[in-house]
């Protein structure tokens, strides 16, 4: 067994920087070189602002400070996503990060809530929203991190970022670079291969320079230049199923205190994003070019922001769906070069993690034992796929009547996997989770609730629970989340305290 010797990033984006410093760490001790190649010229995709809560860790196991971080990217917290206008004109509803104080069994909080509202009616109960701490603390502004502790309320939410993906970007990379990773600028311009193998040797720049190496780890963006233009490797395209194709993307000027969440709203042909980071707000619209003009598209995002522009708003094309394989001889796909679902749940930089994890864990050898990238593939499939489940959801429950945009989302087909999923909740209030799923139990419940999806049946156990304590239990618990998220200090007053940038 021969170790590797080298790896070279094609790309230094959020993806090239992030596999930089994991890979770097993790191989380092194997005497393997971790080198990366960008191009000015070219530049980044300058998008990409809003997380998951997973991105905490991937900053931990790297050892990123958390307030460093918080500074040196301008980042605020995010507690969730607040959907306005999915399910009707003049509705809305949370998507929080974390869990229900009691997500299990037939006790659960949906179980609760459900029977409660059955028995009560819904003006009684209030909106599931209220049951879900991060959601109770995001619509009174305010922030602290969670406990530990489980019998306390703040133990059930959970948090990510938002942060300009350029600033995250550069830290990465001074912190790459400190640690001993090699940068080298330069614009590709040809790629050449093993004539038996297959397998990628080197790279030529645009001033004749070669980079070779053993391990390619394409995270050269859309352009995807290792995987699509020199392996051609084949695409699955989901975009009968989610047809956006563009986003007009732009800042504004912060109106007050960030809020903790980002706010997705529909609009006639796609969505709407709020980012608020401590220097700016981040806004996009993200459509369907069969359905809205470019130009139309562009005067809706700008008659739609609550701050004054802060630049020129910037086209971006895009297609949905991800590579076969991601994992080709001697070269990884991850970051958009890998595929992309639009960033209605943040999840691109997730699958970036989940990608750089899995290579880690799979680490092959100058052997390249197929059995590895075999794996790899696999899993990272079913995570896309199931990711593209979870989106179209967003859209398959819609009740819009103002265009034909949602009307026509409503009608296709949805894949097996997503409409199972749909028919178990609405017979039986369950949620089937699959393998490899980024969201998990709450975060489904949240999105059948919020879109409107109610069981057909009440849980027979709790249904036979007492009534008056069914009513009382759930009183208590919003009771509860309401008073702790009170006593929590504003999210400005918790950003000015501990992470201002400079
Ligand atoms: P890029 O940033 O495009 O980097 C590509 C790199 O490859 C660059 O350094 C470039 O110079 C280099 N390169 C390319 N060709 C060559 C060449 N020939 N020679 C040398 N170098 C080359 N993700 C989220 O998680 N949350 C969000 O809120 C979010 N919002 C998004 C909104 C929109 C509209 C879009 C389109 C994407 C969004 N994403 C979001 C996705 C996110 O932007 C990306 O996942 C992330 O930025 C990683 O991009 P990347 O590093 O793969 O590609």
């Amino acid at each position: 067994m021969t170790n590797l010797r080298r790896i070279l990033i094609v790309g230094g984006g959020t993806a090239g920087w992030m596999a930089a410093c994991a890979m770097n760490q993790a191989v380092k001790r194997l005497g393997t070189v971790v080198e990366l190649v960008e191009s000015e010229e070219i530049g980044t995709i300058g998008v990409g602002e809003a997380t998951v809560p997973t991105i905490r860790d991937f900053n931990r196991s790297i050892g990123l400070d958390e307030v460093a971080f918080m500074k040196a990217t301008q980042g605020s917290f995010k507690l969730g996503i607040a959907f306005q206008d999915w399910r009707a004109k003049g509705t809305s509803f949370f998507h929080g990060f974390g869990d229900y104080i009691v997500n299990a069994g037939p006790y659960s909080t949906l179980n609760h809530w459900l029977v409660a509202r059955h028995l009560a009616g819904q003006d009684a109960v209030g909106p599931f929203d209220d049951y879900h701490m991060a959601a109770v603390m995001a619509a009174a502004g305010r922030f602290a991190a969670p406990e530990s502790d489980p019998r306390s309320p703040y133990a059930y939410f959970s948090y990510a970022f938002h942060f300009d993906a350029s600033l995250y970007a550069r830290m990465l990379r001074a912190k790459a670079e400190a640690e001993g990773v090699v940068r080298h600028e330069g614009r590709i311009t040809q790629v050449d291969r093993h004539a038996d193998t297959g397998f990628i040797t080197q790279v030529h720049l645009a001033d004749d320079r070669i980079l070779a190496a053993d391990l390619f780890i394409d995270c050269s963006g859309f352009v995807s230049l290792l995987s699509d233009k020199t392996l051609a490797e084949p695409w699955v395209d989901y975009s009968h199923w989610l047809p956006v194709d563009r986003a007009w993307a732009v800042p504004c000027a912060g109106t007050g205190t960030p809020a903790p969440f980002t706010r997705a709203t529909a609009l006639e042909a796609g969505w709407q994003w709020r980012i608020p980071l401590q220097h700016r707000t981040g806004n996009g619209y993200v459509f369907s070019s069969a359905h809205v003009t470019e130009d139309a598209a562009r005067e809706r995002l700008l008659a739609g922001l609550d701050g004054r522009v802060l630049a020129e708003p910037r086209l971006l094309r895009f297609r949905t769906g991800r590579r076969q394989r991601f994992w080709i001889g001697n070269c990884i796909a991850i970051g958009l070069s890998s595929g992309f679902v639009e960033p209605l749940e943040s999840t691109s930089i997730s699958l970036i993690q989940g990608g750089i994890t899995r290579l880690v864990n799979l680490l092959p050898d100058m052997d390249f034992n197929p059995g590895l990238a075999a794996e790899y593939n696999r899993i990272q499939a079913l995570e896309f796929d199931r990711i593209r489940d979870f989106i179209i959801l967003h859209y398959a429950l819609n009740g819009r009547e103002d265009s034909e945009f949602w009307r026509e989302r409503r009608r296709i087909p949805l894949p097996d996997t997503l409409a199972e999923k749909i028919e178990t909740f609405r017979a039986t209030g369950q949620v089937v989770l699959l393998n490899e799923e980024t969201f998990v139990t709450p975060s489904w419940q949240a999105l059948f609730i919020g879109l409107g999806l109610i069981p057909q049946r009440l849980d027979p156990l709790m249904a036979a629970q007492d009534r008056g304590e069914v009513l009382e239990t759930l009183r208590l618990r919003q009771q509860s989340l309401a008073q702790a998220a009170a006593r929590l200090p504003s999210h400005g007053d918790f950003i000015n305290r501990f992470c201002k940038a400079d």
